[in-house]
């Protein structure tokens, strides 16, 4: 059996916790490949190191030098590695990292400092090999992963080794350049090692107890998940419940491989398991988990007769294309037709611009914007078993006095996306929580 285990930044964020997570994976000789994340945070108000590494970049490009902030990285690897007791070039190392940063001008190269200094670290800590993931993960020009030399020399490198460390979040391109994945990459890196080498689960371990049924500062003490399948969790990582990356499920689920998510401070707790739909245990709910989003812009289209003019979907979509803006819904109606875009994406006057583009292209009766919209997704396998689910939720909706601004309902029947105004999403997810979960 292999395992392969994926520490994030809580779990390395100094050396207790370090020594936390070797002792981890000494505990279970199936854990033989571990990726990590550069040190988080280690009480509220710290710095994560990959923050202060952004910070960094933004000092060289200002001065040419490392400054303040980089100082600051070098003393948090100073103190893990004098309070672990290696006898690990720290100094040595940082220097060299500096250097490299100053010449580099490169704001992933100066990003990806924290997972492999922290890689090193884990390395030596554990006695064992310790791979960097430049020469393991590749990305195309167009900054998309190139999934299959990925997982060739990911492969490749770990052949024969019994454990390794690999860095997470970041990889290089054709000319050996960083790159980094978005913020939280790691996962994406532990999946991408966990498909490589054939593993049988992808543990992620994190300072929680897996995935909750929603975010407990709105409903405290919410239930625990025991079970997703990978696309509930795409649904509910999508919209901002945070535990995983929702792109490190796709190198996992091509291979059947599941992920659990465990505690590194409460290692007994059971944690959530994330399961192929055909392994999924129906565990009874009608919902598995809530989750959501505020700031959303919805673009409203009215149009008489728009289902039998051809081209009508086309000519909006390549304004869309136009401005270069994507959308994350399309909910529509047989005269209506909606676009719900992120606003914190998009640039000043860029709404106007659209709604511009749209009267022109398709002269529409009428577009209205709504802004400030809060977006709820009610997910669960189990809403497509249980006849009147959405009836239930908008009753409740309803009785919690909450106007309904949009209704979006996936085909699958997997998920129900309402959207309300941004000043009543807690409201809304109260009442809908209370509704199914109590
Ligand atoms: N250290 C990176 C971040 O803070 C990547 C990760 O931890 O997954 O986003």
């Amino acid at each position: 059996m292999i395992k392969v285990c994926k520490f994030g930044g809580t779990s390395m964020a100094d050396g207790m916790t370090m020594r936390r997570a070797a002792a981890i994976v000494e505990s279970d000789p199936d854990r033989r490949f571990v990726v990590v994340s550069a040190p988080g945070k280690r009480f509220g108000g710290d710095n994560k190191v990959t923050d202060l590494l952004y910070e960094t970049f933004r000092e060289v490009k200002d001065t040419g030098k490392c400054g303040e902030a980089y100082g600051k990285v070098a003393a948090r690897f100073r103190s893990i590695t004098a309070e672990l007791g290696l006898s690990f070039p720290a100094d040595e190392l940082l220097s060299k990292t500096a250097r490299q940063i100053e010449e580099e001008q490169s704001e992933d190269f100066t990003a990806s400092r924290g997972e492999y200094l922290a890689g090193r670290i884990m390395a030596e800590l554990l006695g064992v090999p310790f791979i960097d993931a430049c020469e393991t993960v590749r990305f195309r020009e167009n900054g998309m992963l190139d999934n299959e030399r990925t997982y060739a020399l990911t492969a490749e490198a770990l052949r024969g080794k019994r454990r390794a460390v690999v860095a997470g979040f970041y990889g290089a391109d054709g000319n050996g350049k960083v790159r980094t994945f978005s913020r939280g990459g790691s996962d994406i890196s532990g999946a991408i090692v966990a498909r490589a080498v054939g593993a049988d689960l992808y543990e992620n371990w994190t300072d929680v107890s897996g995935f909750l049924a929603c975010d407990p500062r709105i409903v405290p003490d919410p239930v625990r998940i025991r079970s997703l399948s990978y696309k509930e969790l795409r649904e509910l990582s999508y919209m901002g419940a945070n535990v995983l990356h929702s792109e490190a499920i796709f190198p996992v689920r091509e291979a059947d491989i599941p992920i659990l998510i465990k505690n590194t401070f409460r290692p007994d707790d059971e944690g959530t398991e994330i399961v192929p739909t055909s392994k999924y245990r129906f565990g009874g709910r009608t919902v598995t988990g809530i989750a959501g989003k505020k700031n959303f812009g919805v673009i409203f289209i009215e149009k008489s007769l728009m289902n039998s003019e051809i081209g009508f979907a086309r000519r909006i979509l390549s304004v869309f294309e136009q401005y270069g803006i994507s959308f994350e819904h399309m909910p529509s109606g047989i005269d209506t037709m909606s676009f719900v875009l992120d606003e914190s994406e998009l640039k000043e006057g860029m709404m106007d611009a659209l709604v511009s583009g749209i009267e022109e292209a398709v002269h529409p009766d009428h577009v209205r914007v709504f802004d400030d919209v809060a977006l709820i997704a009610v997910v669960g396998h189990g809403m497509s078993r249980n006849i009147g689910t959405s009836a239930r939720l908008f009753r409740a909706i309803a009785r919690a006095g909450v106007n309904v601004r949009m209704i979006d309902q996936g085909s699958s029947e997997l998920n129900i996306i309402v959207g309300v105004d941004n000043d009543n999403y807690e409201r809304t997810v109260r009442a809908v929580y209370e509704e199914f979960f109590r």
